[in-house]
């Protein structure tokens, strides 16, 4: 006779268990056409130089990449203007983020960012063992720098700032910024993540370089994801104090970056006049869209970004599943709001015109 043995099973961590899901923007289903303002990608499609790069780099797949990305590292701190062994690349600015944090939280170390913001944040504070202290963003989703000063203590390692703030769309001011660096404590590590800088257009932004020089424990992150347009080949990169970087490289995937990626990423910079050029492009339609959606009563947060917030609430779903059904994929954060990517300009029409039957 058998005898049912219940035998115990392999225990997950209690944060990877407790872990809230990522959820991905809508994609256009395979065969459908729509819109995706979901994702805030990028609508253009890869340059021809960039392609023909990639192409080259795919007759070395049988070899491992350069595992510390040389040329781009160089590549990159030519184009800022710091030294090469201040820049971490890695595979996606959110993966560099799990690698800062992986470099300086014990358990139990606490690490501030505002609510709501990028749903990448709690995800990557709860994987590194640390403790994620969430700050109300205002009601016009800015971020409350006081509050944020205000909640650090003892514990707190690490503070993140969204700056432009995703989902909601302002970006920091440079005098709040300095207050708040000028409250945090030296051994805590400030984050400036940087996603959507080369959208910002307010004066009064933070030259998040300047920022960084001036002050050691601040670590920028950047994509080559939004603007650049290579969501699709996961680059991004931290830029912090040598020491500091020596920690995040330390912690990060051996060969993460692959060859692909590397190359793809050196030609965006070659091409950068070319891709900054569709970048003001997209800035123009983020200022029609938001311009349009004010003109038909809608209170809507500044944007700095390639997206725009709709404070919708209760309604955010049922709005999201409106606008799909008019071939436009947004992206609905329940109870909340829904963020609409600045993508075609027949994109933004039809979502302005959706947004009219809305109000009235
Ligand atoms: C899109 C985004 C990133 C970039 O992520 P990648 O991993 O580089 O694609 C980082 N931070 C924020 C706030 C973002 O919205």
């Amino acid at each position: 006779m058998l005898i049912a043995v219940t035998r115990p099973q392999v225990p997950l961590r209690a944060a990877v268990a407790d872990l809230p899901a990522y959820v991905p923007g809508a994609r256009v289903p395979v065969g459908a056409a729509a819109y995706k303002l979901s994702s805030n990608e990028n609508p253009f499609p890869p340059l021809p130089s960039v392609v023909a790069a990639i192409i080259d780099a795919a007759a070395d797949m049988n070899r491992y990449p350069d595992m510390y990305a040389t040329g781009l590292t160089e590549a990159i701190a030519t184009s800022l203007g710091v030294a090469a062994d201040a820049v971490v690349p890695g595979n996606g600015s959110v993966a560099v983020l799990g690698h800062v944090l992986a470099a300086v939280c014990e358990h139990g170390d606490e690490v501030v960012l505002p609510w709501r913001s990028f749903e990448a944040y709690p995800i990557a504070v709860a994987l590194a063992g640390a403790r994620a202290v969430a700050v109300p963003v205002t009601g016009d989703g800015r971020l409350d720098l006081v509050a944020m000063a205000a909640a650090v203590t003892g514990r707190t390692r690490v503070v993140l700032v969204c700056t432009p703030n995703n989902p909601t769309g302002p970006a920091v001011r440079s005098d709040e910024l300095e207050t708040f660096l000028a409250a945090v404590p030296s051994d805590v590590m400030v984050v400036l993540d940087e996603a959507y800088l080369e959208f910002v257009r307010d004066p009064a932004a933070p030259d998040g370089l300047a920022v960084h020089a001036a002050h050691p424990n601040v670590v920028l992150l950047r994509t080559f994801s939004k603007a650049y347009g290579l969501a699709g080949l996961r680059v991004g990169y931290a830029v912090a104090r040598p020491r500091l970087a020596r920690g995040i490289r330390a912690a990060s995937t051996p060969f993460g970056v692959s060859h692909l990626a590397q190359m793809a990423a050196i030609a965006s910079l070659r091409a950068q006049r070319e891709l900054l050029e569709r970048v003001d492009a997209l800035v123009e339609e983020r200022v029609r869209l938001l311009a349009g959606l004010r003109a038909q009563g809608w209170t809507v947060p500044d944007s700095e970004a390639n997206f725009v917030w709709l404070p919708l609430g209760d309604r955010a779903t049922s709005f999201a599943a409106d606008a799909g059904r008019a071939g436009v994929l947004v992206r609905p954060f329940a109870g909340d709001g829904v963020r609409v990517s600045v993508g075609e300009r027949e994109a933004t029409d039809l979502l302005l015109e959706l947004a009219s039957t809305w109000r009235q």
